[in-house]
């Protein structure tokens, strides 16, 4: 039963575990927005595999996908050979890049996951200028491995390691606007020029410190960091910045890619064109999968200069396609943005009764509800202290409820919601009054 498969668990499985302690439970079977524990009691999914599925739970557009190709006798692994399937998901994934970049494009296959993908980015850029440092901001999450945890932000994932991963190189650190914590304690599109300027002059100054970058690497909305969406015009600074100074703009959409913030790729919103975009999660339909897409002018790779064996397997190209074209049919960008918006503005009337609530942000469905001090005092940001313990108690009330969501943001303070593209108007309900209840439970 569930607790002696969860009781194996701790007993041989990593102390690393995360997801684990959080939602102690035994998933058993799952549809849609909803998983079955093995004793039978189902939750709303507010996590969907960290974003990984767009279409929720088993969908029957990936299972069909997976049965065909299954069925087909197709080899499910051959490197980098071609394949029909590999063929049909580039085509696929072409046709979802906006225009400008999409006839410029290149791909590259990477290992399975996004910090696969960061890694490959940044190597990539190295290569292509000859430089080794990176430009990241504070709050970003863009994985793991060495490289990608070096441009990472939250101290807690990279002090582990010693000297925080590497890079190949420095990297800088610049600041997010983030409005409700600004980094200058100016919030709104005021503290997002501030942010900006601060890059242009921090680059510009020769005695900085910041010698001549790789690259920058940046999330139009903050995912790990607390859905914190970057103003659109903040991004076109960035892309001004950058290129004015011949630095390439990697646009990291492992998260918000594939219709989850409303649009199909997060950039699209503001209209920047990037240098790369590095995608993984929602990619794959729930396989693993991670590529890097950029202009061809960064096109410099040797053959062999940057190998690993799985490099996409077939069967998450045919589920990776079958997702990315319903998303695309099925308008699932526009559903995003229109229930996001319908949940965002409800949890903002919430925030009068409910004074835990500091901030709900996001765009999308890529929801934050930063959980504040409500007697703590208040900021030159409108800002009231961070309150981790709380947000962990409305976590705990979430899951009581049959509602599973995870934290993040600074100290884990914001609530964070991630459900399907698919969810419907009944969930999004239901949602709502799940999350609303554990807030005044955590209130009293
Ligand atoms: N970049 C971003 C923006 C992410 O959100 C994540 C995962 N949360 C990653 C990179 C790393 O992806 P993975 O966990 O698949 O290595």
């Amino acid at each position: 039963d569930a607790d002696s498969i969860l009781e194996r668990q701790r007993a041989r499985e990593s102390s690393a575990r995360t997801y684990a302690r959080s939602f102690p439970i035994v998933p058993a079977r799952a549809h849609g927005m909803t998983i079955e524990g093995t004793d039978g009691r189902r939750y709303l999914d507010c996590l969907s595999g960290a974003g990984t599925l767009a279409l929720g739970h088993n969908h029957p557009v990936v299972r069909e996908a997976l049965r065909r190709t299954i069925d087909s006798g197709a080899p499910l692994h051959v490197l980098d050979l071609a394949t029909p399937e590999k063929d049909d998901f580039t085509d696929a994934l072409f046709e979802t890049l906006p225009k400008e970049f999409a006839d410029r494009a290149r791909v590259h296959f990477c290992g399975p996951a996004g910090t696969d993908a960061v890694e490959a980015a940044l190597k990539l850029m190295q290569t292509a200028t000859g430089r080794r440092g990176v430009l990241a901001f504070t709050g970003a999450y863009h994985g793991m491995t060495a490289g990608a945890l070096a441009a990472t932000g939250s101290v807690a994932v990279k002090e582990p390691v010693p000297g925080g991963g590497a890079a190949g190189g420095e990297v800088t650190r610049l600041p997010y606007p983030y409005a409700y914590r600004c980094p200058f304690g100016v919030g709104g599109e005021r503290g997002a020029e501030l942010a900006a300027t601060y890059t242009e002059r921090l680059l510009d100054d020769p005695s900085g410190g910041v010698v001549r970058p790789a690259a920058m690497i940046v999330e139009a909305v903050q995912g790990e960091g607390g859905a914190v969406p970057a103003p659109d015009g903040w991004l076109r600074e960035m892309r001004r910045i950058t290129r004015e100074r011949d630095i390439p703009l990697i646009v990291d959409e492992v998260q918000t890619g594939v219709g989850r913030t409303g649009a199909y790729w997060a950039v699209e919103h503001s209209g920047v064109v990037p240098d790369a975009m590095v995608m993984s999660k929602a990619i794959g339909g729930g396989l693993p999968l991670a590529v890097i897409v950029y202009d061809r002018d960064y096109d410099g790779w040797l053959p062999g200069a940057h190998t690993g064996t799985f490099r996409g397997n077939t069967l998450a190209m045919a589920t990776g396609a079958a997702t990315l074209r319903y998303v695309t049919r099925e308008g699932l960008a526009e559903r995003a943005a229109t229930v996001g918006a319908r949940l965002t503005a409800r949890l903002e009337g919430l925030r009068s009764e409910l004074p835990l609530i500091g901030d709900v942000r996001g765009r999308g469905l890529m929801i934050g509800v930063e959980i504040v001090d409500p007697e703590g005092p208040l900021d030159s940001c409108g800002s009231r202290p961070v309150a981790p313990g709380t947000a962990a108690r409305v976590q705990e009330g979430c899951l009581a409820r049959g509602l599973i969501l995870e934290l993040g943001g600074r100290f884990g303070s914001t609530v964070r919601l991630l459900p399907p593209l698919v969810i419907t108007d009944e969930e999004a309900e239901s949602v709502l009054e799940r999350l609303t209840e554990a807030i005044a439970e955590a209130s009293a």
